[in-house]
């Protein structure tokens, strides 16, 4: 099939190069003319384990084209995906400016019957609108459809989620392209499910909103752990072991991050104010998360009650392992809160570095590596779990550090192990060692 994409960037540079590997014809299109002429030149504007190899495979045989023209991306397309970023505004509502451009040029453009889908994340209710303003911004009269088809990958794994969906989902009450869009994800041999185009638009928000609860919920659990004793990572095994609990997205750690969780759940709380509904369990979600951000300093600052000119150690920027994005990444305010302090800063993460500098400038020490990061420092503070951080030479650490005080915000050493190394260890609802 003829398909454009949107948006070339996590959602929509992995569902180009996957429909593409799939044998489709896409044209992938973005605003953006340094990542289109990158993209062009074999440079990945995203970090994503397996995307370089299908991106490059398949621009090499014809399946997949970059440009910056909406207009030719609809001329080469009978589907075009919507892909585009849809940030949170001040008052946590979804900004769809970007969705209304890319409608208005499609409606200017289209000479013949395109079926419109929506991948973004939008609110309930943006389908109807995109369908009314492309009917009165219509430049020829032609038919066409709008579908919501909202997406699930998680970043770190983009292209083997985008490949091996749980389900897709499929939001028209309408025939001819419920059909279509069913013939073009067959390849994907997952469930597919038909929904009328608000449930799908809701789905996408309620289920981040739910990940996003689990994650502040056993958090929580966490912070009552530590306070009254008891070990979270047992509880979670415990819980988790209970098949309509299950053990996912119940890792106690420093807090969830990223381009979705954080602006999904206030996203949602709006929708519901909006439509005289207090949304309380995930105001909450978001609240608990803001708090549970501070936790890694606050437990140093009671350790360190004096952070002036102290030189700290940050272990991993990004929001989350194997990819380079920080957004909302729980580093930010780690390192916020360190500087407030008046600390010094040596940071250092395996893949986020050129983004990092975007966002904290001169304020830290960017390092080359691990162990320059840890040298010479009153403390190491591991913000993301990327493997290499997983397997530390300990007894390096120690003799590396000034003192042996070891912050881990994601749980990922043994209690035993750090006692015998000597370390003055503080992870996240467990026993700490002093
Ligand atoms: P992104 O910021 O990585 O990419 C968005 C791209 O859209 C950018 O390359 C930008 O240049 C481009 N763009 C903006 N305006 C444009 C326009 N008018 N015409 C053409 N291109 C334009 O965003 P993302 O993370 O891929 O997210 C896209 C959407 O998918 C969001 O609604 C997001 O909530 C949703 N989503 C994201 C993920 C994720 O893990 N990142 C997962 C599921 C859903």
């Amino acid at each position: 099939m003829k398909l454009s994409v949107v948006g070339t960037g996590y959602v929509g540079l992995v569902s180009g190069a996957c429909f593409a590997e799939l044998g489709n014809q896409v044209t992938c299109v973005d605003i953006d003319e340094e990542k289109v002429e990158g993209l062009r030149n074999g440079v990945m504007p995203i970090y994503e384990p397996g995307l370089e190899e299908i991106v490059e495979e398949n621009y090499e045989n014809g399946n997949l084209e970059f440009t910056t023209s909406l207009e030719e991306g609809v001329k080469n397309s009978d589907i075009i995906f919507i892909a585009v970023g849809t940030p949170a505004k001040e008052d946590g509502g979804a900004d769809l400016s970007a969705v209304k451009t890319v409608a208005k040029t499609i409606a200017e453009t289209m000479k013949e019957y395109k079926i419109v889908v929506d991948k973004s994340t939008v609110p309930v209710g943006t389908g109807d609108w995109v369908e009314e303003f492309i009917a009165e911004h219509q430049k020829n009269d032609c038919d066409f459809d709008v579908v919501s088809c909202p997406e699930f990958l998680r970043e770190g794994s983009a292209v083997s989620d985008t490949m091996n969906p749980d389900r897709i989902v499929i939001g028209t009450e309408d025939q001819k392209p419920a059909e279509i869009l069913d013939e073009l994800h067959q390849d994907f041999n997952a469930p597919i499910l038909h929904t009328d185009r608000h449930s799908a638009e809701i789905i996408k928000y309620a289920a981040n909103a739910f990940l996003a609860t689990k994650i502040s919920f056993i958090n929580e659990i966490a912070n009552i752990c530590e306070r009254a004793g008891g070990n979270v990572v047992e509880v979670a095994k415990g819980i988790g072991s209970d098949h309509r609990i299950s053990d996912k997205f119940l890792r106690a750690g420093v807090g969830f991050g990223g381009a979705c969780f954080p602006k999904d759940t206030k996203a949602i709380v709006k929708t519901a104010n909006e439509n005289d509904y207090d949304f309380k369990i995930v105001d909450s979600v978001v609240e608990v998360n803001e708090q549970q951000k501070e936790t890694m300093v606050n437990k140093l600052k009671n350790l360190l009650p004096n952070l002036t000119n102290k030189t700290i150690s940050v272990l991993g920027l990004s929001f989350k392992p194997n990819t380079d994005d920080m957004r909302e990444a729980p580093s930010r305010t780690v390192i916020k809160q360190l500087l407030e302090a008046g600390a010094k800063v040596k940071a250092y993460d395996p893949i986020a570095m050129d983004e990092a500098k975007e966002v904290f400038g001169d304020q830290i020490e960017y390092c080359e590596g691990t162990y320059e990061a840890i040298k010479d420092t009153e403390a190491v503070l591991l913000v993301t779990e990327w493997d290499q951080f997983q397997d530390l030479d300990l007894t390096r650490v120690k003799r590396l550090l000034n003192k042996p005080i070891f912050i881990d915000g994601r749980n990922c050493y043994d209690l035993h192990e750090m006692e015998q190394e000597g370390f003055i260890y503080h992870s996240v609802g467990r026993p700490s060692i002093s």
